[in-house]
């Protein structure tokens, strides 16, 4: 099996630059001084160019070829044959001359966007958000698509995903949850946030995010955990996954739920088997199902009264403030309801609205029934419609978001995938394990941890994330595990 071999040492060598180019990349936004930019984008520059042509040269593409034909690969070689080739093709369907405009195009759409953020004006990032648009459009063409030409961008962020099944998955998902909103704020108690008052001394919250990431069983032997401006987990190489976060002094929360989270994307890669990692398979079976693992991490253990339970005494032992407050009003004041502008710092039940949101004008944008000069009064409506609450500016509304000034049309469905695949996912965890409660109390989250570890993280990108969800729940993702979720927790909590 000649091809194989060589197919494997291509891939080898791709992913031992994608290895050089992630310890730049974590270095350059962890410890890296100002200075250093220029030549380090030099160095990254010539990296990724040679990472990409290995991406696209005719030899892998003759590999994939050959190896498509053949039929005693294993599983996991398939797979990856796979992945591989839909990659390779959806490369090559764009023009050369294409990507190189926009390469040019993106920066000149990234440094618009800043300035109109700053500015709170959209028509400053008007004209390049439209030619962003249009490139989106001629790639949805060249990828080709059966029904919407949002189908084909879903694909390269969501393997098998359409409107049409996300039209499936939201409509019940809006149709109990919108209603549901509305009643929590007209006639629930929100919980008591006062006890979050204070000042949180910055090294007193890094020693307690190591212990809530020792405590999701986070391997430092192969793992880091080290300060940044913007969280992100990196997998730098097998046995070397790494997290950042940031802490505020004056809040103690958004640092140690940013920890889990991150916490949660970590745990995914570093129970990966190596070999996933040389043959493309180690990024998990979709966006959507890598943010599972972190919101499951991040809400349903994090935010949740059994965590509480535990976690109350090891706050008070780093913040005595905590001393007498019980993990009820901890548990508490981590899950309040609060409808707001901002995606990202919406709670459990808002967060999904304004995916929403962002759904319906994306699928406009590049469908053409949306314009782009609508944008503005279009996100307005339909934030008021979903959320609640309108955006009294740009910034604070359309502009928000950093996704479409890189051409990232397609993502934002992920994150609300995430939600949903993690409460589905969850429902099968409570049938596997029907003591997890009591043992996340007692600080035990091995149980939950290994059964992740079985049925998700070793599979990496082995299955799309429909048959992922398939062969584990026995049913394709549906929106009924995260609605009753939602509804039962806020109802207790709000006292419903
Ligand atoms: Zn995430």
């Amino acid at each position: 099996m000649k091809a194989l071999e060589a197919y494997k040492k291509c891939l080898t060598e791709i992913a031992t630059l994608g290895s050089a180019l992630s310890i730049l990349s974590w270095d350059q936004q962890t410890n890296m001084p100002k200075k250093g930019i220029a030549a380090r984008s030099q160095v990254a520059g010539k990296l990724s160019k040679m990472a990409f042509e290995l991406s696209v040269s005719d030899e892998l593409g003759r590999y994939i070829e050959d190896l498509e034909s053949q039929p005693d690969l294993s599983e996991i070689e398939k797979a990856s044959v796979a992945r591989v080739g839909k990659e390779y093709r959806r490369h090559k369907a764009i023009p050369p001359e294409v990507v190189e405009e926009l390469t040019i195009t993106r920066s000149q759409a990234q440094s618009a966007w800043v300035k109109a953020r700053e500015a709170s004006d959209f028509s400053q990032f008007e004209p390049l958000l439209a030619k962003m648009v249009s490139f989106q459009q001629r790639f949805a063409e060249y990828f080709g698509y059966e029904e919407h030409p949002y189908d084909a961008l879903l694909e390269g962020f969501e393997p098998g995903l359409t409107v049409k099944k996300l039209k499936g998955i939201i409509e019940p998902l809006r149709k109990e949850t919108v209603p549901f909103l509305k009643r929590l704020m007209a006639e629930g108690t929100a919980p008591d946030t006062s006890i979050l008052d204070g000042s949180f001394d910055i090294d007193a919250q890094r020693a307690l995010t190591r212990e809530a990431l020792e405590l999701i069983t986070y391997d430092f032997d192969a793992g880091n955990l080290s300060d940044v401006a913007h969280p992100f987990t990196i997998t730098i190489a097998p046995g070397d996954v790494r997290v950042t976060n940031r802490y505020l002094e004056k809040e103690i929360f958004p640092g140690l739920f940013g920890a889990l989270h991150e916490g949660g994307h970590a745990l995914y890669n570093q129970g990966m088997p190596e070999e996933l990692f040389y043959l493309e398979l180690a990024n998990g079976s979709s966006n959507g199902i890598h943010e599972s693992q972190s919101r499951m991490i991040e809400n349903l253990i994090g935010r949740s009264l059994p965590f509480w339970t535990y976690f109350q005494p090891q706050m008070a032992k780093h913040f005595p403030q905590f001393a007498s407050t019980s993990p009820e009003a901890l548990f508490g004041a981590a899950n309040v309801v609060r409808p707001s502008l901002i995606r990202v710092e919406a709670d459990e039940v808002t967060y999904n609205f304004h995916i929403m949101v962002r759904f319906e004008l994306e699928r406009g944008l590049i469908d053409g029934s949306v314009r782009v000069a609508d944008l503005p009064r279009l996100w307005n409506e339909a934030m008021e419609e979903y959320v609640g609450v309108v955006p009294p500016n740009d910034a604070l509304g359309v502009l928000q978001d950093v996704h479409w000034s890189m051409g990232m049309f397609g993502y934002f469905p992920s994150y609300m995938l995430g939600n949903l695949y993690a409460a589905q996912l969850y429902t099968s965890i409570r049938e596997a394990i029907p003591s997890l409660d009591d043992q996340i109390q007692s600080g035990n989250l091995r149980p939950l941890v290994e059964w992740l570890r079985e049925n998700v993280h070793r599979h990496g990108g082995v299955y799309e994330p429909d048959e992922l969800m398939q062969r584990i729940t026995g049913s394709s993702l549906d929106s009924s595990h995260y609605v009753r979720y939602v509804v039962d927790k806020y109802s207790d909590i709000y006292a419903l």
